[in-house]
């Protein structure tokens, strides 16, 4: 146990819920490695309860005025920014995360209740000219209805928080299962919620089995629509369950972000800021950029910039104010990154930097940079999620948008050149939902945060944001 960590409760209904009879998990500090507290598991009946609650809550929150959903969230947002320190310390210790880091993130998810406290107030409609006499015709947007968001143990305030803030503000009722690892972070910013007024059972936060959950919740014709960030093999387990039931699903899954160099490029720029954004988060962002493509005339300069980078980071426990790069989250992270360093060695890659756990108590992870990938290593289709980039060259635009363009992801993607045309070329033939060029921090609340290809569908964040949680419906009057 640890004094700084707050004590683990299903919400249901309004009620804070303690474990009492049921199952619990162990939450573990991944710097190192002692129990943080136990998160208690749903039961079914647990299920049932917060479906009858969401349904019931779901006729009220729908018919609140725009301006009272928005004063709640903002109040919520107020109180995430007053609580930022204490929930910054959280996601810290059960995410590792360094703190700096968790503090950005706590006042970036206030910022999404904040603007979709703005958007609830401009859910409008459409009257449409008729061609018959006497008749109108309005298209109105309602709220879709009550909603079971999935979201992950990486990101555990933002991710939450792009859901909850558009679908509240829609007028949706949600049943929300964060990931086990770092629970108490998503309770804090339900308990700001709850406290900003939130009407009992307009929000629920349950743990539990995440197969079992989502198999029940989804299958429950209260749910109307479902959001899901995660993997794509999850990803495409619930789209199918969604299905069944003929719902609606955001997927918000998987990348494998290429990064293209070109000649003309500020290389060392690209270098230096892609090293920061690859091991930001431990690597664990699927946004994260991790096959950078250099065209040939730079890639000697860009490696030994970026090599050099990725060596000076500070490794180590995300409380100490001088660590850059935290822990992975859990023991398979640390696994799956030795063994695709080791598969990829014995296909012949070359390790530049790192490829080796740090000993101690938690799942340090080097930084980690390999050059000479052959294809067939597994590093170059599958995803990382952990500290481990891709150095490869490319001689004519075409070849590395190829390469960019090669895996059945599209989330993020980003290029680096001082040639308009290139930028334009680049930015309209890469296959990616959100770019960067010249830059790596893309994402803002203003904008659409989405994929394509297996990265999913649909966006968080924006104006688009919200449309995800609205249906629309016509009115034809004689
Ligand atoms: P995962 O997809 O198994 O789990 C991600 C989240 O989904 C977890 O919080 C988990 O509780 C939940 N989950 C798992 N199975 C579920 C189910 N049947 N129903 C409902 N929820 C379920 O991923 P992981 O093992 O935690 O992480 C490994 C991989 O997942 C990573 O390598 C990465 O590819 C991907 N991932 C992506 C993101 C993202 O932001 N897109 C976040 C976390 C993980």
């Amino acid at each position: 146990m640890n004094g700084n960590y707050d004590p683990l409760y299903l919400f249901i209904n309004g009620e804070w819920i303690g474990a009492s009879e049921r199952g619990t998990a162990s939450v573990v500090d991944p710097a190192t490695r002692k129990e943080l507290g136990r998160v208690p598991l749903a039961t079914a009946a647990d299920l049932d309860r917060a479906l009858q609650a969401t349904q019931q809550a779901f006729n009220v929150w729908r018919a609140a005025f725009p301006i009272e959903r928005a004063r709640i969230l903002k109040r919520a947002a107020d109180l995430m920014r007053e609580r930022a320190e204490h929930i910054a310390t959280l996601m810290t210790l059960e995410e590792g995360k360094p703190l700096a880091e968790s503090r950005d993130e706590v006042s970036r998810a206030a910022e999404y209740f904040e603007w979709f406290a703005e958007e609830a107030r401009r859910i409008e409609g459409r009257v449409v000219p008729a061609n018959r006499p006497g008749v109108q015709q309005l298209v109105k947007r309602q709220p879709i209805g009550p909603v079971a968001a999935f979201t992950p143990w990486n990101f555990p305030a933002i991710t939450p928080a792009r859901k909850l803030a558009a679908a509240l503000a829609a007028g949706c009722s949600v049943i929300i299962k964060p990931g086990e690892e770092s629970p108490a972070t998503a309770l804090a910013l339900a308990r700001a919620l709850d406290d900003a007024g939130l009407p009992k059972g307009v929000l629920q936060v349950v743990f539990g089995v995440p197969d079992e959950v989502s198999r029940h919740l989804i299958a429950s014709p209260i749910i109307r629509k479902v959001t899901f960030t995660g993997s794509v093999p999850i990803g495409r387990l619930l789209s199918a369950r969604a299905a069944e039931g003929v719902k609606p699903i955001t997927l918000e899954l998987g990348g494998h972000g290429p990064v293209l160099v070109f000649n003309d490029a500020d290389v060392q720029r690209a270098a230096v800021e892609g090293a920061a954004n690859r091991y930001r988060g431990t690597g664990q962002v699927c946004i994260s950029s991790t096959r950078f493509l250099v065209q040939r005339g730079v890639y000697d300069a860009f490696l030994e910039h970026f090599v050099k980078a990725a060596k000076a980071l500070k490794v180590g426990n995300g409380l100490d104010p001088a660590t850059q790069v935290g822990p992975l989250a859990n023991p398979r992270q640390l696994e799956k990154m030795q063994a695709l360093v080791a598969d990829a060695v014995d296909c012949g890659a070359t390790v530049l930097a790192g490829g080796k756990p740090i000993e101690g108590e938690g799942y340090f992870f080097e930084p980690t940079v390999l050059a000479n990938v052959p294809m067939q290593a597994r590093i170059m289709h599958e995803e990382p999620f952990g500290p481990i980039a891709v150095v490869m060259p490319f001689d004519e635009l075409a070849d590395g948008l190829q390469e960019a363009n090669r895996l059945p992801y599209g989330l993020s993607a980003y290029a680096f050149t001082t040639n308009a045309r290139t930028a334009i070329d680049v930015a309209d033939g890469l296959e990616a939902g959100m770019i960067g060029i010249n830059q790596y921090r893309i994402v803002a609340t203003e904008l659409p945060f989405g994929g394509m290809k297996e990265s999913g569908h649909g966006s968080e964040g924006g104006v688009e944001g919200i449309e995800y949680y609205l249906t629309h419906k016509f009115i034809s009057q004689a």
